[in-house]
């Protein structure tokens, strides 16, 4: 198709306000699935984003609309996840596109990820079109939230298209609009070819199925390529588009979005952002690539039996050639055995490859408490940057700095109060308040990232009953008065229960963990302390009372069948545990230690 016929767009809004419906709408208004085909959501995929009803990956399809003027549009649509941690998959959906529908909720209007995706879209020089969708509504004001748009993100809002993607109102004007608004993609496809890697998904029987938008050129089954960063050569097998599942084509030209199969086995090959050329028509310079991601969190992830830790490497590299954002690199702990460090982009994602590990791949495992990147000045000179509580110098420092975020809350006016206090209390710097109208206000703090990674969330969730939405971006380091806290079980120090905090709460969390792990590990032969330390000075102190357990008491005589059973029931019970020093730790206590308040 000429490329003057294609348009290439995504949709970006704020969580919940319409995307993943209005793209399903789409879908259906171009009978690119059938009616029966057709289930609520339906480029939500995975299990889990069904599950909690969030787009975690972004998704390509491609859709044909027969527009008014009497030609027929190849429309590739790029769907995006809206929570804050994927961020990252948003920024790279948007490079491969000319245009981005902004949908606005009619009842809820501006919220701060609108606000976040507008700034990535404009950073892309996309065509923005302002969508305000949910018109159905009864408590929808379209004229109020247009009002909203062109004073808080300055968009023109004149043309903008009113959708029910719940009813379907809307939807064939907002195609007209695309087909209008959105450019047509500058490539051709007699130029040398310019293909970029926008993401990639590994398949067990097929190999690495690499996600492309044609930038220049035509790629053909058979074609002989090579990626550029790595040099490396491979053979176009199959290409073809999404229509949502994969539709083999002969060729994709330039400005089309698809997939190419090429044999790879090997997930470290096709780097996100990377260009494919072909060698027998070189290119002089590849595509700008992504800024790459930057993982915000860490934490170690230990499988529950060793026999598993090849397993998790395994599913480990997996995930990370569909998540560029996933880190991993070998560590080992004294209290967990061998395991891996992994970065991750927030605590969302953290819990989300948690899962993943757990429900696809199978694999028992124990989490560490999530910490962020640090920067520890030396007294003699050097600088440190550590993410992991049992590398942090006890001696020697001269300062610590921790990373900050510039956070942006947008609350109804009622809980201004609430966020005030709430971001106070994580520490948090104020810098700025804004009246969006005059019912909502906006407003701005620096916090310490280490705040936010925990439980900021959702203590503003319960703060604001929900109203306030939150985004944030990192703006640099800063120091701070942190020191680390060990936990010590029968005197010997876990240090999978060790973390960095700072001073102030030292004493408050030490208190917390110890008060925690005293109610989750089981009373055993004989008496076990649980202590907080400061360096060698204890902060708090718990203490487990011996305890013999006598399974086989509760069965008088001789049922031997039944003694059985439950010596066998003790014995799964015990798989279950860590055995620290001469103490068993149950896998909930390392889960419980996260979970504090
Ligand atoms: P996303 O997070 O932006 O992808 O939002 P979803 O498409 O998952 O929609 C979030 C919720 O809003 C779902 O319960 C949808 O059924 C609902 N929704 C989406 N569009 C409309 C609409 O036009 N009207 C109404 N009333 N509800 C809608
Ligand atoms: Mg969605």
């Amino acid at each position: 198709m000429d490329t003057k016929f294609k348009r290439n767009f995504s949709i970006i809004a704020h969580i919940d306000h319409g995307k993943s419906t209005l793209a399903d709408r789409l879908l259906q208004i171009t009978n690119t699935v059938s009616e029966r085909e057709m289930k609520e959501q339906l480029l939500d995929s995975m299990d889990l984003e069904r599950e909690k009803g969030i787009t975690i990956k972004a998704q390509a399809v491609t859709l044909f609309y027969d527009a008014k003027d009497g030609n027929r549009y190849e429309l590739n649509l790029i769907d995006t996840p809206g929570h804050v941690d994927f961020i990252y998959e948003v920024s790279r959906s948007l490079a491969a596109c000319e245009g981005a529908l902004l949908v606005v909720d009619a009842a809820q209007g501006v919220e701060a990820q609108t606000l976040a995706n507008v700034y990535l879209a404009l950073e892309n020089d996309l065509e923005i079109l302002p969508v305000i969708n949910k018109i159905d509504l009864p408590a929808a004001d379209p004229e109020k939230v247009k009002e909203e748009i062109e004073t808080v993100i300055g968009l023109d809002t004149d043309e903008a298209v009113l959708t029910s993607a719940k009813s379907g109102i809307g939807i064939e004007e907002l195609l007209e609009e695309i087909v209008k608004k959105v450019p047509s993609p500058s490539g051709k496809p007699e130029s040398p070819l310019k293909v970029l890697i926008f993401d990639s998904h590994f398949d067990d029987f097929r190999g690495v199925i690499t996600y492309v938008r044609i930038v220049e050129g035509t790629l053909k089954k058979g074609d002989k390529l090579r990626i550029w960063s790595t040099g490396k050569d491979i053979e176009v097998l199959e290409c073809g588009i999404f229509s949502p599942i994969m539709k083999p084509q002969n060729e994709l030209t330039a400005g089309s979005v698809g997939y190419i199969i090429s044999g790879i086995k090997s997930i470290q090959d096709t780097r996100i952002g990377d260009t494919i050329f072909n060698p027998k028509n070189p290119i002089e310079e590849p595509l700008e690539g992504y800024r790459p991601a930057q993982s915000m969190v860490f934490a170690g992830i230990y499988p529950i039996s060793t026999e598993d830790y090849e397993d998790l490497r395994e599913a480990l590299e997996k995930l990370q050639l569909n998540d560029a954002s996933l880190s991993f690199t070998p560590e080992t702990s004294t209290a967990l055995g061998f395991g891996f460090r992994c970065g991750f982009l927030g605590l969302l994602h953290m819990e989300i490859i948690v899962e993943r590990l757990r429900r696809e791949y199978n694999i028992d495992l124990i989490s560490t408490t999530p910490s962020v990147e640090y920067r520890i000045h030396m007294e003699n000179g050097e600088i440190k940057i550590i993410d992991n509580p049992a590398e942090f110098p006890i001696v020697g420092k001269k300062a610590v700095e921790e990373p900050y975020i510039k956070g942006t809350v947008i609350t109804p006016k009622d809980y201004v109060g609430n966020v005030m206090e709430l971001c106070q209390e994580k520490r948090g710097i104020y810098v700025d308040m804004q009246y969006l109208d005059e019912t909502r206000t906006m407003i701005t703090y620096e916090l310490p990232l280490a705040e936010i990674v925990l439980d900021f969330y959702d203590k503003l969730k319960s703060k604001t009953k929900g109203y306030a939405s939150f985004e944030y971006e990192m703006i640099g380091y800063k120091e701070s008065k942190l020191v680390k806290v060990d936990i010590l079980v029968s005197g010997e120090p876990v240090d999978a229960f060790s973390f960095i905090c700072h001073s102030d709460n030292a004493y408050y969390r030490g208190r917390a963990i110890t008060e925690k792990l005293k109610d989750v590990i089981p009373r055993q032969m004989f008496e076990i302390p649980i202590q907080a330390a400061l360096g060698s000075k204890i902060i708090a102190r718990e203490t487990i009372r011996a305890y013999r357990k006598n399974v086989l008491a509760k069965c008088y005589g001789g049922d031997i069948s039944r003694k059985k059973k439950l010596l066998e029931k003790q014995k799964q019970g015990k798989k279950r545990m860590k055995q620290i020093g001469n103490v068993e730790i149950p896998q909930e206590a390392f889960i419980s230690v996260l979970k504090l308040d």
